[in-house]
């Protein structure tokens, strides 16, 4: 799945939301969080996010990693 990371932080644009067909991107307080469990990966979110927070999964640079499990633990612990 893709999946948003550190730079959503209190910018939430919202643009994702607009393209995602399965409407899998949700609101935290801070950030947006896309459903790992509904995400198709079909991409359309990436290329509109205006501070590119958004990437593929096995794309998320290193550093940014912990945001594949705070993806997910969004989902399961709410
Ligand atoms: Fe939605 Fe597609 Fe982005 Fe997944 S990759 S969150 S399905 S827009």
């Amino acid at each position: 799945p893709y999946v948003i990371a550190e730079p959503c932080i209190d910018v939430m644009d919202r643009s994702c939301m607009e393209e995602c067909p399965v409407d899998c991107i949700y609101e935290g307080d801070r950030k947006l969080y896309i459903n790992p469990m509904e995400c198709i990966d079909c991409g359309n979110c990436e290329p509109v996010c205006p501070v590119e927070a958004i990437s593929q999964d096995r794309r998320v640079p290193l550093e940014l990693k912990d945001f594949v499990a705070d993806n997910k633990r969004f989902f399961t612990e709410s």
